[in-house]
């Protein structure tokens, strides 16, 4: 066993031998590299008369070759050639640690197919990007080649010296860019990877700004009322956020606002059960999904916690590709935990986008101290935490998802910096906080915080 690994060793030993030896005046081409999503010159290593030949990127060192179907590079076998930092292995939240066979696999296999053709980057071009507004980034995340990898591939993209953080913990634990590979090459790969669990993802501006102010607000449910939609149909989005646009009324006329639709199907199914309006009906829908919810994984809720956050994730991302654009957001329930999560993966950066946030029934942890500093760093106003005692869902659904492990922000105080807002005494249930808009923002501002 070992010699055999020595064996191998020893050949990539070789290789990079001979790489050095191949500069210098090697034949190059110019082509999209797989690794590290770079437009840049590939040196010939080996050539082939039948087969391909091997070639070095000159920008991050990866071994590479041409792509079956294009002139794009793919990823070759062997070891890297440059100065080891480069491209580090990076993978999806789907698996956090990959198993040293994986391994091994990985590094010795030559791929048929580059990172457009294989579906883990959607256009080597459109990398780095910004957008100009946020009905762009669907234009951003649109593939350019039809994928042949038949399976979509979980395998998040490699990106030069990327740069990723941890959100969360245990089974809800998600990978998200951070800091300049957030709005970059590394953040690409990684919202298009969480795309494909969230494939109704979509901005749509619910109403325009009555003058051009650099300032939008992002709304965002958490739970829809309506009976199983696969999809949410373009002519259904201004009943869905009806409530949200005339609750706003006369706040925030000047600016656009936006409604962040993802993953309605959730939605629809997590609205079915907090629609069970009496304590009675939630204990008995809760205690009717006890076993699945205790089971944890391949249960709705638990799904429906993890996209949200990887829809957070994927929020960051479209954020941190606009430019002189400040943002308020407002989630409601799981909506909530959207921003949480989106919050924390923009505190990773130096820029600022987000102005203030009003979360309403928060389906997010309250009480970890680090994951709140985190959020608020993000933001240069307010972060309102809204909180009912009244909130029966939460109170059963949320904790028992949880284990009773987590506190729900939606519930009770949130730690600093949050701002806390007490709206117990007009909120009597987890689905009347929309309706409740108007009184709410009146709240807020006769604090003195808005
Ligand atoms: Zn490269
Ligand atoms: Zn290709």
């Amino acid at each position: 066993m070992f010699k055999k690994v020595g064996r191998i060793a020893g050949s990539v030993t070789s290789y990079a031998g001979a790489v050095k030896q191949a500069r210098g005046d090697a034949p190059t081409v110019t082509a999209w590299c797989s690794w590290c999503g770079a437009h840049c010159l590939h040196t010939l290593v080996t050539e082939r008369i039948i087969g391909r030949s091997d070639y070095v990127c000159d920008n991050c060192g990866g071994p590479t070759v041409k792509c079956r179907y294009c002139d794009n590079m793919a990823r070759g076998a062997g070891a890297f050639n440059g100065d080891g930092d480069q491209a580090p292995d990076y993978s999806s939240s789907d698996e956090p640690t990959k198993s040293k066979v994986a391994n091994y696999f990985k590094e010795r296999w030559t791929n048929e197919l580059c990172s457009e053709h294989d579906g883990t980057v959607p256009d080597f071009s459109k990398a780095t990007l910004r957008i100009a507004d946020l009905s762009e980034f669907a234009d951003l995340m649109k593939p350019r080649q039809k994928n042949y990898s038949g399976a979509a591939k979980k395998a998040t993209f490699v990106a030069g010296k990327t740069l990723a953080v941890t959100l969360g913990g245990g089974p809800f634990a998600i990978a998200a860019a951070a800091g300049s590979g957030l709005g970059g090459r590394a953040g690409y790969g990684i919202a298009n990877n969480y795309l494909k669990d969230i494939p109704d993802y979509n901005f749509v501006k619910v109403q325009e700004g009555l003058s051009a102010s650099r300032h939008s607000v992002i709304v965002i449910n958490g739970l829809l009322s309506k009976k199983n939609p696969q999809t949410v149909r373009e002519e259904e989005w201004f009943d869905l956020t009806h409530d949200w646009v005339s609750g706003l009324r006369g706040t925030y006329d000047d600016d656009d606002i936006w409604h962040l639709n993802w993953d309605a199907k959730s939605l629809a199914n997590f609205g079915s059960w907090a629609g069970a309006s009496t304590g009675a009906g939630i204990l008995a829908a809760s205690s009717g999904l006890s076993n699945l919810v205790l089971s944890v994984s391949g249960n709705p809720w638990y799904s429906a916690m993890l996209k949200a956050q990887k829809t957070g994730a994927i929020l960051a991302e479209a954020l941190s590709r606009t430019e002189g654009t400040t943002f308020t957001l407002m989630g409601h329930s799981l909506g909530a935990r959207v921003i949480f999560f989106a919050l924390m993966a923009l505190s990773t950066k130096d820029e600022r986008y987000v102005r203030d946030v009003v979360l309403m029934g928060g389906a997010v942890g309250r009480d970890k101290v680090k994951s709140w500093e985190k959020a608020g760093a993000a933001v240069t106003g307010t972060l309102y935490n809204c909180y009912s005692a009244n909130d029966d869902t939460l109170r059963h659904l949320y904790q028992m998802a949880n284990a009773w492990l987590s506190k729900p922000a939606g519930l009770g105080a949130a730690m600093p910096p949050a701002f806390n807002i007490d709206c117990t005494d007009f909120i009597s249930g987890h689905t009347v906080w929309k309706a409740n808009l108007p009184q709410l923002l009146e709240r807020i501002s006769g604090l003195g915080k808005a």
